[in-house]
């Protein structure tokens, strides 16, 4: 399959130019054979890989492995983190002109990083349906103890081998498969966010990651079996899911609250360090946000939903747990400006239908949990190692990892009643008023 991009690109009717630095987009059986004329122009490629990455690409990619330097990390306390990127910037020679990260999330973080600060290119060959940064414009790294997105280079060509990733680990196109569904409430929030504030919103893209979520719902069953064409369209949607942030400039329609809970965990302030993928933690992360949502969207149903005065930060809780890694002061650059200052209280009591609208639209948090579970993806803390008593604390804290406005964050100046708290499915209509 060749993704033919170009179909979004160009002027938009969000009012911007959508541009990509990909030039192109192969998903399909013995993609990787087109590499070598591709990259024919580099006088010093360098194939950056990790012990397990290379194991999963080396028989199909046997004759790159040969003709190119290798860069080989070593599996253990892989991160895509300054430690890392410090070894790939000692060891890379400096006549490398062109980086070909194979592997998933993290050696791809690293890759594209590196390729920035260097300024070459790279190519991406993802060996799983792991993540969807494979084409993203941004790094996800952990710098000195803190989750940040730093600035990076896209890659230049893609070959997603499809004889490569089916073969992948199950856990980790499970975690492919979590990272997309919780593009449900990344894009929720999005919306959200452009109903409150007028922030920038494509509705284009936005139809565009709805369609690939549902398409690969549907082909849950398949994933599961390793079967090539429906794992194929996982890879697929998680790539559009990138190109989605290559044409915002941002990750703003791949992440949400779900994100930030995850990164909430990553940064270590309640737990300690966790064995889970990213996806895993966004599985969580989808499931609780799913859940408050329902709540909010409920209480906005009955009426008992009350907009309060702008809540300032949270300075003592955030002081005492931040503060504990000596992160506080970071966080508080993060936030810069309380972005919850800028909201008017009537009004947005006033855009509350607009937002039970949109609301309407995510899916039953016990029915996306079902679905996550029969798919062999994880779902509650307890997978992950993590005590349910972190549940609350976390909700509370994870809106402030980011300087982003995302309906948990929001949902710090709406007050309803405790009752409605406990509510998790839908409510019976009875119970309806006012609206
Ligand atoms: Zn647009
Ligand atoms: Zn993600």
């Amino acid at each position: 399959m060749r993704v033919d991009f170009q179909q979004f690109s160009g002027f938009c009717s969000c009012g911007k130019k959508h541009e990509f630095t990909v030039k192109k987009i192969i998903i399909e059986a013995q993609a990787t054979r087109y590499l070598k004329d591709l990259i024919h122009d580099f006088k010093w490629p360098v194939i950056l890989c990790d012990t397990n990455t290379k194991k999963a690409a080396e028989e199909i990619m046997k004759e790159y492995f040969s003709l190119y330097e290798v860069l080989e990390l070593p599996e253990k306390n892989l991160h895509a983190n300054d430690q890392c990127v410090t070894i790939v910037q000692e060891k890379l020679t400096q006549e490398a002109d062109v980086l070909i990260a194979v592997g998933s999330g993290t050696i791809h973080d690293i890759a594209r990083y590196v390729a920035y600060e260097r300024n070459i290119p790279f190519v991406s060959v993802p060996t799983a349906a792991s993540v969807d940064g494979f084409v993203s414009v941004v790094a996800a790294m952990t710098w000195h103890g803190l989750k940040k997105t730093m600035p990076a280079a896209a890659p230049i060509y893609v070959l997603a081998d499809s004889d490569i990733f089916t073969k992948a680990p199950y856990r980790l196109t499970a975690s492919g498969i979590s990272d997309l569904m919780g593009k449900y409430t990344a894009l929720l929030d999005w919306k959200v966010s452009h109903i409150v504030t007028n922030e920038y919103f494509c509705s284009k893209i936005y139809d565009l990651e709805l369609a690939a979520l549902h398409e690969v719902e549907s082909q849950l069953d398949g994933i599961k079996l390793q079967n090539r064409e429906s794992t194929e369209k996982l890879m697929y949607a998680l790539i559009l899911s990138g190109l989605a942030m290559q044409m915002i400039g941002n990750s703003r329609p791949a992440s949400g609250a779900e994100h930030h809970v995850s990164h909430l965990w990553e940064m270590e302030i309640l737990n300690g360090r966790l064995d889970a993928l990213h996806g895993e933690k966004v599985s969580i992360g989808l499931i609780m946000c799913l859940e408050r949502y329902q709540q909010i969207r409920n209480a906005i149903k009955i009426g008992q939903c009350k907009v309060t005065a702008p809540r300032a930060f949270e300075t003592e809780l955030m002081q005492k747990t931040f503060g504990k890694k000596g992160l506080y002061q970071n966080i508080l650059e993060e936030n810069g400006q309380n972005i919850l200052d800028s909201i008017c209280p009537d009004e947005l009591q006033q855009k509350l239908p607009l937002i039970y609208e949109e609301l309407l639209k995510l899916p039953d948090a016990e029915k996306m949990r079902e679905t996550l579970n029969k798919a062999g993806c994880v779902t509650t803390m307890a997978e992950i190692g993590l005590p349910d008593s972190l549940k609350d604390l976390t909700m509370q804290l994870c809106p402030y990892v980011r300087r982003r406005l995302t309906l948990l964050r929001l949902s710090k100046m709406l007050e309803y009643p405790d009752e409605i708290l406990k509510i998790n499915s839908d409510i019976p209509t009875t119970c309806q008023s006012k609206l």
